[in-house]
């Protein structure tokens, strides 16, 4: 099959790869007809986490089950699922308690994710592919309903869950003013996810116009980094935010949410940090009795529900999507989305 192959920082490209097959009994194989690049996939694209050369890339991906294990309960040759991009086994302490990103069976396993992080399965194929073979696939794939197409399920696998979880850890209440820091995809599902907590406003902060104008659209106050704090101030009587939401993964956005929250407020961070650690402002959090959250987003757990609210309309993730590519030109939809080109937001492969 073809897969996207990392090999090296600004070096991708779509070659010919093994064919995955089961491994185990609770293993199911996926036929992909639609994936993401993710801005995670970025850090590796930019050689800011140490990996190995040689592995598929993608942990976003929406399929087709071509073949189940002996092991797999409910899935069936045929149905279109959304792959979780955390592999999860669903009966563990952790998976029980709605903590899926903590399973003890899989230790967190990401698809597409090479060695550093790769949990105790190994290795996992990428989705940016035309196949992926799925561990505890009872538990990290979800049956789609015929009312979310491919492109709005791809939100599923990771983006959408994980901005869900950064609004529930920020533990919005109506009426509440929530800042968001960063707009790309991630940020601007953050937007469309914290509306469902009923905030009485919503500002978003990025440097790039596009993605500001795309924040407007979606309902938030649109501002610019240079301005942000002053404005999260002004439009607050002077105390900052009650919620900022971190998601973009780097030192200054993680600082900007500390210092723009009120005390007693909450900062919740959902952007994938490439650096391991970064000098924390404790005495100011201390002072201010912030409450910050961080993490891997539970996705398995919230792809239930979010499905439900992409079903019934409630959210819609389609105005994000700015580029649908064939599986073939993976390596430009990396270029394009690492320089900002375009005016580029969500980039699909069509496999
Ligand atoms: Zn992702
Ligand atoms: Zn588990």
């Amino acid at each position: 099959m073809k897969g996207t192959v990392f090999h090296g920082p600004h070096d991708v490209r779509v070659e010919r790869v093994d064919d995955p097959a089961l491994q185990t009994p609770t293993d199911a194989l996926v036929r992909i007809t639609r994936a993401g690049i993710c801005g995670s996939d970025l850090h590796f694209y930019h050689g800011a986490f140490p990996i190995e050369p040689g592995f598929v890339l993608g942990h976003e991906g929406v399929g087709v089950i071509e073949e189940v294990g002996a092991g797999v309960e409910h899935l069936k040759k045929g149905q279109r699922v959304v792959v979780s991009g955390l592999v999860a086994c669903g009966r563990c302490f952790f998976c029980r308690r709605g903590q899926p990103s903590q399973c003890a069976e899989s230790g967190s396993a990401v698809f597409g994710y090479g060695s550093s992080s790769a949990g105790k399965l190994g290795w996992l194929g990428g989705e940016q592919s035309e196949a992926v073979r799925v561990p505890m696939a009872d538990y990290t794939c979800y049956p789609l309903p015929d009312a979310i197409d491919d492109d709005s399920a791809v939100f599923l696998a990771d983006i959408l869950p994980t901005a869900f979880f950064g609004a529930t850890n920020g533990n919005i209440r109506p009426g509440d003013t929530v800042a968001i820091f960063g707009c790309g995809p991630v940020g601007l599902c953050a937007v469309m996810t914290a509306k469902l907590f009923g905030p009485a406003e919503i500002i978003a902060v990025d440097s790039i116009p596009y993605r500001l104008e795309l924040a407007s659209k979606l309902g938030a106050i649109g501002v610019d980094t240079e301005t942000a704090n002053q404005t999260i101030l002004d439009r607050t009587e002077g105390r900052g935010a009650d919620v900022t939401i971190e998601a973009v993964g780097n030192e200054s956005a993680l600082t900007a949410a500390i210092m723009s929250v009120r005390g007693g407020g909450t900062v919740s961070a959902i952007g994938a940090f490439a650096a391991p650690s970064f000098n924390f402002p404790i005495g100011y959090a201390f002072m201010r009795d912030l409450t910050l959250k961080a993490g891997l987003a539970n996705i398995n757990a919230h792809i239930p529900q979010l499905s439900r609210l992409i079903e019934k309309g409630t959210l819609n993730p389609r105005p994000l999507i700015s580029h649908i590519m064939p599986l073939s030109e993976a390596a430009k939809g990396y270029e394009i989305f690492n320089a900002r080109k375009d005016n580029v937001m969500k980039v699909l492969l069509k496999p």
